[in-house]
């Protein structure tokens, strides 16, 4: 029978493929008491065990490193030396001995192993911990006959749809971008890593579908539908004809929206808008570039590192940020320094925190570590002479913070003159306008400082006191909360009088409402998803600015989030219905992307 499992819509697209069930958890181990007979076939089920587990992490191995390079690789070599450990091996035999099944001497020291190195003071022990955890998850899964839980194996062109808890990042660079195309998770949300990832590899996804994986048979077709957050087990051939005729319709409404990705983005009442993407990864820079914007609004480098065994050093960082600015110039790219933290914690090493957002993030961790930072500066310096970037910093909350950065920079700009390599010291420095503080102080930061870029991701759950990646508040991430817009507003109001750029680069700038509030609270910059341009080309093209204003004039004295909604969406679905035909496909959009509705399975 046909169940539909309902989530977020994370990254648009339909798909109809396998699933490539992958269930990265640690195993729950029985206890299991052997007689002192069983000792010898204990021991060896555990070499067996480890040798396979072995063979597997090296095929991995290989496989990344072809496809990501030696650097990605190298956290599978790790892995390897672990499982190959002779003290380790040593532990769990001896637990053996005493009379534990080999899973569970297996469990119990790795699970001592991880304790021990996650309190350590050094950060590379603590670094060990997620390669710990991927050994045991691996080896248990051989001990105790789970299906296979690698993500190794596909073969290219295999359509596959990746169902898994959530995206870790060693998962994230272990998997076959040839082999899956489409991607559904138990845990996320619409502002989560697992969406972020999703979008810049422009892979349709479902996310915060809560129980998939033990929903769906590992092969078993499935159809995804990102635009609607719809998991489709089980379908029935009806079922299959149906979403294979919406997936025409869709390819043909996006193959229509390219006309306007050349076009000027100017409103109906002649506003010039300025369009820019969200380009996180290098590799996709050139499929940006043609998406019809004009430079990147947002280029997350934490992605450079995620999964990786060490932080990429100057000259790697240097070629990627080069290459973004070769495939954009000669418009403006704006390059964040890492936001790493949060729930982007892309290397090991860093101390468990009780709150990670309220924790050590963004600017705090590359001020705290001045040569890794520096490291960054002068792989951006060095860039900047391939193109017009501009820097900017993430979550800051203090002016000072943005002092501090300019005394690396210096510091970064002096090392590179000594060594006589070519930068440019004149670059633009910004912030993301990400939390009430820097709201509140915009005046200070104008001052200071060549551009804001409005992060509403994260300036709603901060604002709102509402972890963006937790599925049960769903709900209570209210972008359209009139707290929200007023800080939008306000950051708008002091940038205009400070004489600078004021953008938006949060996913907000994606979604039609949300856009069209933008618009209406002055906001004339926006930065989407390189899939996003002409969508949201076309709205801007359609809208006229006069009409969004009102709206969200009116939408900023809205008692709640849900009024404000409704107010922006009559104003909207006014103007859009006025147009005629021309705008179905946006009506269509606005409807997909109400706030997120977290409606149980059914
Ligand atoms: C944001 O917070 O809106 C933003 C663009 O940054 P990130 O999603 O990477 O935190
Ligand atoms: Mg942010």
């Amino acid at each position: 029978m046909t169940v539909v499992l309902s989530g977020v819509p994370a990254s648009p697209g339909i798909v109809i493929g396998p699933v490539h069930l992958l269930r990265w958890e640690v195993p729950e181990v029985e206890p299991r008491t052997i007689e002192p007979g069983d000792v010898d076939l204990e021991v060896s089920r555990l070499g067996a065990a480890c040798d396979l587990a072995v063979a597997r992490l090296r095929k991995v191995r290989d496989r990344v490193e072809e496809h990501a390079g030696p650097t990605e690789a190298a956290i599978f070599d790790v892995q390897i030396s672990i499982c190959e450990d002779a003290d380790l091996r040593l532990s769990v035999e001896t637990l053996i001995r005493q009379g534990f099944s080999a899973e569970k001497a297996f469990d119990l020291v790795l699970l001592e192993w991880r304790e021990h190195f996650g309190r350590s003071t050094n950060a590379l022990m603590r670094e060990r911990v997620s390669d710990l955890m991927d050994v045991q998850i691996r080896v248990l899964s051989l001990l105790l006959d789970l299906p296979d839980h690698d993500p190794v194996g596909l073969p290219k062109g295999a359509n596959a749809i990746l169902v898994t808890h959530d995206l870790t990042p060693s998962l994230t660079v272990q998997f076959d971008r040839e082999a899956i195309a489409a991607i559904a998770t138990d845990a996320g949300t619409g502002t989560s890593h697992v969406a972020i990832l999703a979008r810049s590899l422009g892979l349709p996804a479902v996310v915060g579908l809560r129980d998939a994986t033990t929903r769906v048979q590992a092969g078993a077709t499935v159809i995804i539908d990102g635009t609607h957050g719809i998991l489709c087990c089980d379908p029935s051939d009806e079922r299959i004809a149906e979403y294979r005729a919406r997936a025409r319709v869709e390819q043909e409404e996006t193959r229509e929206l390219q006309q306007y990705a050349r076009a000027e983005a100017v409103t109906a009442d002649g506003v010039r808008i300025t369009l820019r993407a969200n380009v996180d990864m290098p590799d996709e820079a050139a499929a940006g570039a043609s998406s019809g914007a004009e430079g990147v609004g947002l280029m997350r480098t934490e992605f450079l590192v995620v999964g990786r065994a060490a932080m990429p050093d100057e000259d790697e960082q240097y070629e990627a940020y080069s290459k973004v600015l070769r495939a954009f110039a000669p418009h403006p790219v704006v390059i964040r320094t890492y936001d790493i933290g949060g729930d982007k914690l892309p290397v090991g090493g860093f101390p468990h925190e009780a709150n990670p957002f309220l924790g050590w993030r963004a600017i705090r961790m590359c001020l705290d570590e001045p040569e890794l930072f520096k490291a960054q500066l002068r792989a951006l310096l060095r860039a900047a002479v391939h193109g017009d970037l501009r820097i900017m910093l993430p979550l800051i909350v203090s002016i000072s913070e943005v002092r501090q950065t300019r005394v690396l920079l210096a510091e970064a700009a002096r090392e590179l003159a000594a060594r006589g390599v070519a930068h440019r010291t004149d670059v633009p420095l910004g912030v993301m306008i990400e939390t009430p503080a820097a709201v509140i102080t915009a005046d200070a930061l104008a001052r200071e400082t060549s551009f804001f870029s409005i992060g509403t991701n994260d300036l709603v759950q901060y604002t709102l006191a509402v972890d963006r990646g937790n599925i049960a508040l769903v709900n209570r991430f209210q972008a359209l909360h009139p707290a929200v817009l007023r800080l939008i507003a306000r950051t708008q109001r002091e940038g205009a009088k400070g004489g600078i750029e004021v953008s938006v680069c949060g996913e907000m700038a994606s979604q039609p409402l949300m856009a069209f509030a933008l618009l209406g609270l002055g906001i004339r910059q926006l930065s989407v998803a390189p899939r996003s341009v002409a969508a949201v080309k076309h709205l801007v093209r359609t809208i006229r600015v006069s009409e969004a204003t009102l709206a969200a004039t009116a939408a900023l004295d809205a008692g709640t989030a849900e009024d404000a909604e409704l107010l922006l969406r009559t104003h909207l679905l006014a103007e859009l219905r006025a147009h005629g035909d021309a705008a179905d496909g946006l009506l269509a959009l606005v409807d997909a992307h109400i706030l997120p509705d977290s409606s149980d399975t059914h």
